[in-house]
Protein backbone atom coordinates (compact mmCIF):
# COMPACT_ATOMS: atom_id res chain seq x y z
CA UNK A 1 0.00 0.00 0.00
CA UNK A 2 1.35 3.28 -0.59
CA UNK A 3 1.94 5.81 1.75
CA UNK A 4 -0.31 8.40 -0.45
CA UNK A 5 -3.11 6.29 0.07
CA UNK A 6 -3.16 5.82 3.48
CA UNK A 7 -6.43 8.13 4.23
CA UNK A 8 -7.18 7.62 8.06
CA UNK A 9 -10.82 6.15 6.79
CA UNK A 10 -8.82 3.73 4.53
CA UNK A 11 -6.92 2.30 7.40
CA UNK A 12 -9.63 2.09 9.94
CA UNK A 13 -11.67 0.27 7.26
CA UNK A 14 -9.05 -2.76 6.93
CA UNK A 15 -9.67 -5.94 8.70
CA UNK A 16 -6.72 -7.74 10.72
CA UNK A 17 -6.85 -10.51 7.89
CA UNK A 18 -6.31 -7.46 5.00
CA UNK A 19 -3.35 -5.84 7.14
CA UNK A 20 -1.98 -9.05 7.64
CA UNK A 21 -1.25 -9.92 4.54
CA UNK A 22 0.03 -6.27 3.73
CA UNK A 23 2.64 -6.89 6.63
CA UNK A 24 3.49 -10.21 5.35
CA UNK A 25 4.84 -8.36 1.89
CA UNK A 26 6.40 -5.62 3.70
CA UNK A 27 8.22 -8.06 5.80
CA UNK A 28 8.89 -10.70 3.16
CA UNK A 29 12.87 -9.69 3.10
CA UNK A 30 12.92 -8.64 6.89
CA UNK A 31 13.06 -11.86 9.22
CA UNK A 32 14.59 -10.09 11.98
CA UNK A 33 13.00 -9.11 15.83
CA UNK A 34 15.36 -7.35 18.42
CA UNK A 35 15.49 -6.51 21.84
CA UNK A 36 18.11 -4.48 24.23
CA UNK A 37 19.92 -6.20 26.97
CA UNK A 38 19.34 -3.37 29.73
CA UNK A 39 18.66 -2.17 33.31
CA UNK A 40 16.37 0.44 34.45
CA UNK A 41 17.94 3.20 36.40
CA UNK A 42 14.59 4.71 38.62
CA UNK A 43 16.64 8.13 39.83
CA UNK A 44 13.08 9.63 41.15
CA UNK A 45 9.97 8.86 41.90
CA UNK A 46 8.73 12.83 42.28
CA UNK A 47 6.45 13.86 39.41
CA UNK A 48 5.19 17.48 39.11
CA UNK A 49 2.20 15.63 36.85
CA UNK A 50 -0.48 13.20 38.13
CA UNK A 51 -1.64 10.49 35.32
CA UNK A 52 -5.00 8.84 36.52
CA UNK A 53 -3.30 5.39 35.67
CA UNK A 54 0.40 6.25 36.85
CA UNK A 55 1.42 3.81 39.33
CA UNK A 56 5.27 4.94 39.24
CA UNK A 57 4.81 8.69 40.91
CA UNK A 58 5.46 9.42 44.34
CA UNK A 59 1.84 9.41 45.47
CA UNK A 60 1.56 5.79 44.70
CA UNK A 61 2.26 3.93 47.74
CA UNK A 62 5.12 1.60 46.43
CA UNK A 63 5.06 -2.63 46.87
CA UNK A 64 8.76 -2.56 45.52
CA UNK A 65 11.94 -3.18 47.58
CA UNK A 66 13.09 0.43 47.13
CA UNK A 67 9.91 2.36 47.88
CA UNK A 68 9.62 5.89 47.04
CA UNK A 69 12.95 7.51 46.01
CA UNK A 70 13.68 11.06 46.04
CA UNK A 71 16.88 10.84 44.63
CA UNK A 72 18.50 7.45 43.47
CA UNK A 73 21.80 6.99 46.23
CA UNK A 74 24.86 6.37 45.23
CA UNK A 75 25.26 3.31 46.96
CA UNK A 76 22.79 1.92 44.90
CA UNK A 77 23.51 3.40 41.44
CA UNK A 78 26.73 1.54 42.43
CA UNK A 79 25.12 -1.91 43.13
CA UNK A 80 23.21 -1.72 40.19
CA UNK A 81 26.04 -1.25 37.30
CA UNK A 82 27.77 -3.87 39.28
CA UNK A 83 25.05 -6.33 38.18
CA UNK A 84 24.35 -4.79 34.99
CA UNK A 85 27.76 -5.42 33.92
CA UNK A 86 28.00 -8.88 35.63
CA UNK A 87 24.82 -9.64 33.39
CA UNK A 88 26.57 -8.26 30.22
CA UNK A 89 23.66 -5.20 29.82
CA UNK A 90 24.37 -2.66 27.14
CA UNK A 91 21.87 -0.26 27.81
CA UNK A 92 21.03 1.83 30.58
CA UNK A 93 17.35 3.10 31.14
CA UNK A 94 17.51 6.46 32.87
CA UNK A 95 14.37 7.24 34.11
CA UNK A 96 12.47 9.26 36.87
CA UNK A 97 9.30 11.62 37.10
CA UNK A 98 8.82 14.60 35.16
CA UNK A 99 11.07 18.04 36.79
CA UNK A 100 11.72 16.23 39.82
CA UNK A 101 13.56 19.35 40.96
CA UNK A 102 10.14 21.41 41.07
CA UNK A 103 9.95 19.50 44.17
CA UNK A 104 11.59 21.07 47.41
CA UNK A 105 12.44 17.60 49.08
CA UNK A 106 14.79 16.85 45.82
CA UNK A 107 16.19 20.39 45.36
CA UNK A 108 17.73 20.09 49.14
CA UNK A 109 19.25 16.19 48.34
CA UNK A 110 20.60 17.57 44.61
CA UNK A 111 22.46 20.43 47.17
CA UNK A 112 23.21 17.91 49.94
CA UNK A 113 25.29 15.93 46.94
CA UNK A 114 26.61 19.26 45.17
CA UNK A 115 24.29 19.35 42.40
CA UNK A 116 23.24 22.75 40.93
CA UNK A 117 20.53 21.46 39.05
CA UNK A 118 18.86 17.86 37.69
CA UNK A 119 20.61 18.11 34.58
CA UNK A 120 23.99 18.68 36.03
CA UNK A 121 23.25 15.05 38.28
CA UNK A 122 22.49 13.54 34.98
CA UNK A 123 25.07 14.24 33.34
CA UNK A 124 27.66 12.83 35.81
CA UNK A 125 25.84 9.70 35.72
CA UNK A 126 25.65 8.99 32.33
CA UNK A 127 29.55 10.09 32.27
CA UNK A 128 29.37 7.12 34.82
CA UNK A 129 27.73 4.34 32.98
CA UNK A 130 29.77 5.35 29.76
CA UNK A 131 33.17 5.00 31.78
CA UNK A 132 31.26 1.48 32.55
CA UNK A 133 30.54 0.96 29.16
CA UNK A 134 27.10 1.16 29.51
CA UNK A 135 24.83 3.45 26.56
CA UNK A 136 22.45 5.31 28.06
CA UNK A 137 18.70 6.17 27.44
CA UNK A 138 16.61 8.96 28.76
CA UNK A 139 13.07 9.39 29.44
CA UNK A 140 12.82 11.91 32.04
CA UNK A 141 9.85 13.69 30.62
CA UNK A 142 9.91 17.60 29.52
CA UNK A 143 12.84 19.18 29.79
CA UNK A 144 13.96 22.46 27.19
CA UNK A 145 15.98 22.55 24.65
CA UNK A 146 18.84 23.46 26.18
CA UNK A 147 19.03 20.67 28.68
CA UNK A 148 18.11 18.02 25.57
CA UNK A 149 21.31 19.55 23.72
CA UNK A 150 23.57 18.94 26.69
CA UNK A 151 21.96 15.79 27.68
CA UNK A 152 21.83 14.19 24.07
CA UNK A 153 26.65 14.31 24.33
CA UNK A 154 26.39 11.76 26.92
CA UNK A 155 23.26 9.20 25.52
CA UNK A 156 23.00 7.18 23.21
CA UNK A 157 19.32 7.71 22.37
CA UNK A 158 16.78 9.14 24.34
CA UNK A 159 12.99 9.03 24.30
CA UNK A 160 9.40 10.49 25.08
CA UNK A 161 6.10 9.02 24.37
CA UNK A 162 3.86 10.81 22.58
CA UNK A 163 1.30 8.58 24.35
CA UNK A 164 -2.00 10.21 23.07
CA UNK A 165 -2.81 13.91 21.58
CA UNK A 166 -6.51 13.41 22.36
CA UNK A 167 -7.67 16.88 23.72
CA UNK A 168 -9.90 15.37 25.81
CA UNK A 169 -7.90 13.46 28.17
CA UNK A 170 -6.22 16.86 29.55
CA UNK A 171 -9.54 17.84 30.30
CA UNK A 172 -11.69 17.74 33.18
CA UNK A 173 -12.22 14.24 34.16
CA UNK A 174 -9.38 12.75 31.51
CA UNK A 175 -5.99 11.25 32.35
CA UNK A 176 -4.15 13.94 32.18
CA UNK A 177 -6.54 16.87 33.48
CA UNK A 178 -3.37 17.27 36.27
CA UNK A 179 -0.62 16.48 33.93
CA UNK A 180 0.48 20.15 32.42
CA UNK A 181 3.51 18.38 30.94
CA UNK A 182 1.09 16.04 28.98
CA UNK A 183 -0.39 18.81 26.78
CA UNK A 184 -0.05 17.81 22.95
CA UNK A 185 1.54 20.44 21.81
CA UNK A 186 3.70 20.04 24.48
CA UNK A 187 4.97 16.81 23.66
CA UNK A 188 5.08 17.10 19.92
CA UNK A 189 7.87 19.96 20.23
CA UNK A 190 9.71 18.31 22.58
CA UNK A 191 10.02 15.00 20.16
CA UNK A 192 10.87 17.91 17.12
CA UNK A 193 13.22 19.39 19.25
CA UNK A 194 14.99 15.71 19.30
CA UNK A 195 14.45 15.98 15.99
CA UNK A 196 16.35 19.39 15.31
CA UNK A 197 19.21 18.11 17.66
CA UNK A 198 19.69 15.32 15.66
CA UNK A 199 18.75 12.46 18.85
CA UNK A 200 17.59 8.89 17.67
CA UNK A 201 14.82 8.91 19.63
CA UNK A 202 12.06 6.57 20.72
CA UNK A 203 8.19 7.63 21.39
CA UNK A 204 5.16 5.74 21.20
CA UNK A 205 1.58 5.58 22.09
CA UNK A 206 -0.31 4.47 25.24
CA UNK A 207 -3.34 2.76 24.29
CA UNK A 208 -6.67 2.59 26.00
CA UNK A 209 -6.28 5.68 28.58
CA UNK A 210 -9.66 7.12 26.68
CA UNK A 211 -8.50 7.82 23.33
CA UNK A 212 -10.09 6.29 20.34
CA UNK A 213 -9.23 4.63 17.12
CA UNK A 214 -9.23 7.61 15.12
CA UNK A 215 -6.87 9.47 17.41
CA UNK A 216 -4.62 6.61 17.80
CA UNK A 217 -4.15 6.37 13.65
CA UNK A 218 -4.00 10.04 13.62
CA UNK A 219 -1.11 10.06 15.90
CA UNK A 220 0.81 7.50 14.21
CA UNK A 221 0.31 9.13 11.12
CA UNK A 222 1.81 12.47 12.91
CA UNK A 223 4.94 10.79 14.81
CA UNK A 224 5.64 9.48 10.86
CA UNK A 225 5.24 13.03 9.57
CA UNK A 226 7.69 14.70 11.98
CA UNK A 227 10.01 11.77 10.92
CA UNK A 228 9.92 12.84 7.53
CA UNK A 229 10.73 16.05 8.36
CA UNK A 230 13.94 15.21 10.98
CA UNK A 231 14.51 11.81 9.66
CA UNK A 232 15.48 10.39 13.82
CA UNK A 233 12.40 8.32 15.08
CA UNK A 234 14.57 4.96 15.42
CA UNK A 235 11.32 3.21 17.07
CA UNK A 236 7.94 3.59 18.06
CA UNK A 237 6.43 2.11 21.33
CA UNK A 238 2.78 0.74 21.46
CA UNK A 239 1.98 0.51 25.54
CA UNK A 240 -1.62 -0.89 25.98
CA UNK A 241 -2.59 0.31 29.77
CA UNK A 242 -3.04 -2.57 31.95
CA UNK A 243 -4.88 -2.15 35.19
CA UNK A 244 -2.79 -1.94 38.70
CA UNK A 245 -3.71 -2.50 42.22
CA UNK A 246 -3.54 1.12 43.91
CA UNK A 247 -5.23 3.01 40.60
CA UNK A 248 -8.79 4.55 40.22
CA UNK A 249 -8.35 4.37 36.72
CA UNK A 250 -10.86 2.04 35.04
CA UNK A 251 -11.15 2.77 30.73
CA UNK A 252 -14.93 2.94 30.35
CA UNK A 253 -14.09 0.83 26.62
CA UNK A 254 -10.81 -1.32 27.80
CA UNK A 255 -9.13 -2.21 24.65
CA UNK A 256 -9.85 -5.71 23.24
CA UNK A 257 -7.00 -7.94 22.01
CA UNK A 258 -7.85 -6.97 18.70
CA UNK A 259 -7.83 -3.16 19.03
CA UNK A 260 -4.40 -3.75 20.33
CA UNK A 261 -3.49 -5.91 16.89
CA UNK A 262 -5.16 -3.49 14.56
CA UNK A 263 -2.81 -0.60 16.01
CA UNK A 264 -0.12 -2.60 15.85
CA UNK A 265 -0.82 -3.22 12.29
CA UNK A 266 -1.54 -0.09 11.12
CA UNK A 267 1.94 0.99 12.58
CA UNK A 268 3.39 -1.05 10.50
CA UNK A 269 1.50 -0.29 7.65
CA UNK A 270 2.23 3.48 7.88
CA UNK A 271 6.29 3.21 9.31
CA UNK A 272 6.85 0.43 6.70
CA UNK A 273 10.70 -0.97 8.15
CA UNK A 274 11.80 2.74 8.44
CA UNK A 275 10.85 2.86 11.60
CA UNK A 276 10.67 -0.33 14.67
CA UNK A 277 7.53 -0.90 15.87
CA UNK A 278 7.71 -1.87 19.09
CA UNK A 279 5.79 -3.72 21.83
CA UNK A 280 6.71 -4.52 25.76
CA UNK A 281 6.64 -8.33 25.62
CA UNK A 282 5.72 -8.16 29.55
CA UNK A 283 2.13 -6.83 28.80
CA UNK A 284 1.39 -8.60 25.90
CA UNK A 285 1.93 -12.04 27.55
CA UNK A 286 0.34 -14.76 25.07
CA UNK A 287 -0.29 -12.93 22.01
CA UNK A 288 3.20 -12.45 20.73
CA UNK A 289 3.00 -14.65 17.55
CA UNK A 290 -0.26 -12.64 16.82
CA UNK A 291 1.91 -9.56 17.58
CA UNK A 292 4.31 -10.59 15.21
CA UNK A 293 2.10 -11.29 12.34
CA UNK A 294 1.27 -7.88 12.85
CA UNK A 295 4.62 -6.17 12.17
CA UNK A 296 6.42 -6.08 15.13
CA UNK A 297 10.19 -5.10 14.85
CA UNK A 298 11.21 -5.12 18.73
CA UNK A 299 10.57 -6.18 21.88
CA UNK A 300 12.59 -3.20 23.75
CA UNK A 301 14.48 -3.62 26.81
CA UNK A 302 14.54 -6.98 28.62
CA UNK A 303 16.05 -7.11 31.94
CA UNK A 304 18.17 -9.55 33.85
CA UNK A 305 18.58 -7.33 36.56
CA UNK A 306 15.06 -4.66 36.87
CA UNK A 307 12.12 -4.82 36.86
CA UNK A 308 9.60 -3.03 34.79
CA UNK A 309 9.07 -0.03 37.49
CA UNK A 310 5.95 1.33 35.07
CA UNK A 311 3.92 -2.14 35.34
CA UNK A 312 5.67 -3.71 38.28
CA UNK A 313 3.23 -7.02 38.63
CA UNK A 314 4.26 -8.10 34.78
CA UNK A 315 7.77 -9.28 34.85
CA UNK A 316 10.03 -9.74 31.72
CA UNK A 317 9.66 -13.14 29.82
CA UNK A 318 12.89 -14.44 29.47
CA UNK A 319 15.26 -14.38 26.36
CA UNK A 320 14.82 -18.17 25.10
CA UNK A 321 11.04 -18.29 25.37
CA UNK A 322 10.50 -15.20 22.97
CA UNK A 323 13.74 -17.17 20.59
CA UNK A 324 11.47 -19.90 21.00
CA UNK A 325 8.52 -18.23 19.22
CA UNK A 326 10.17 -16.06 17.11
CA UNK A 327 11.88 -19.26 15.62
CA UNK A 328 8.74 -21.02 15.27
CA UNK A 329 7.48 -17.68 13.17
CA UNK A 330 10.30 -17.62 10.66
CA UNK A 331 12.15 -15.10 12.61
CA UNK A 332 15.32 -14.29 14.39
CA UNK A 333 15.77 -12.85 17.54
CA UNK A 334 18.76 -10.49 18.07
CA UNK A 335 20.41 -7.98 20.55
CA UNK A 336 20.55 -4.53 19.24
CA UNK A 337 21.98 -1.63 21.24
CA UNK A 338 19.61 1.39 22.46
CA UNK A 339 20.68 3.10 19.47
CA UNK A 340 19.90 1.52 16.30
CA UNK A 341 22.57 0.73 13.70
CA UNK A 342 21.98 2.69 10.69
CA UNK A 343 21.74 5.88 13.63
CA UNK A 344 25.35 5.31 14.33
CA UNK A 345 26.58 5.96 10.99
CA UNK A 346 24.43 8.82 10.27
CA UNK A 347 25.74 11.98 10.28
CA UNK A 348 25.32 13.99 13.80
CA UNK A 349 23.23 11.32 15.11
CA UNK A 350 25.95 9.87 17.31
CA UNK A 351 28.80 11.64 18.73
CA UNK A 352 32.44 10.71 19.02
CA UNK A 353 32.53 9.71 22.67
CA UNK A 354 29.38 7.34 22.39
CA UNK A 355 30.63 5.54 19.18
CA UNK A 356 34.31 5.20 20.49
CA UNK A 357 32.28 3.51 23.60
CA UNK A 358 30.01 1.48 21.54
CA UNK A 359 33.81 -0.03 19.40
CA UNK A 360 34.82 -1.00 22.89
CA UNK A 361 31.40 -2.79 23.42
CA UNK A 362 31.52 -4.25 20.25
S1 LIG B 1 4.34 11.82 33.90
FE1 LIG B 1 4.84 9.67 34.16
S2 LIG B 1 5.55 9.49 36.28
FE2 LIG B 1 4.51 11.44 36.09
S3 LIG B 1 2.43 11.03 36.77
FE3 LIG B 1 2.45 10.81 34.54
S4 LIG B 1 2.85 8.64 34.13
FE4 LIG B 1 3.38 9.08 36.28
Amino acid sequence: MKKSSQSLEKLKSLSLRKIRQEVNNINKDNKTITYSKNFTISLSNYCRNNCGYCFYNHRVPKDNDNGIIVLISNSDLDSLIIKAKNSDCKEALLMSGEKPDSFEIVRNELKKRGFNSYIEFLIEISNNLLDNRLLPHTNIGLIDFKDLKELKTVNASMGLMLESTCEKLSMQGGVHEFSPGKLPKKRIQFIQNAGKLKIPFTTGLLLGIGEDETDRINDLLLIYKIHKQYGHIQEIILQNYTEKQNIKYHPINPLSIDDILKTIGIAKLIMGNEIAIQVPPNLLKGYEKEAISMGISDFGGISPVTIDYINPHHPWPQVEYLTKICKKEGYELKERLPIYEKFIKKDGFCSEKIRSIIKKII
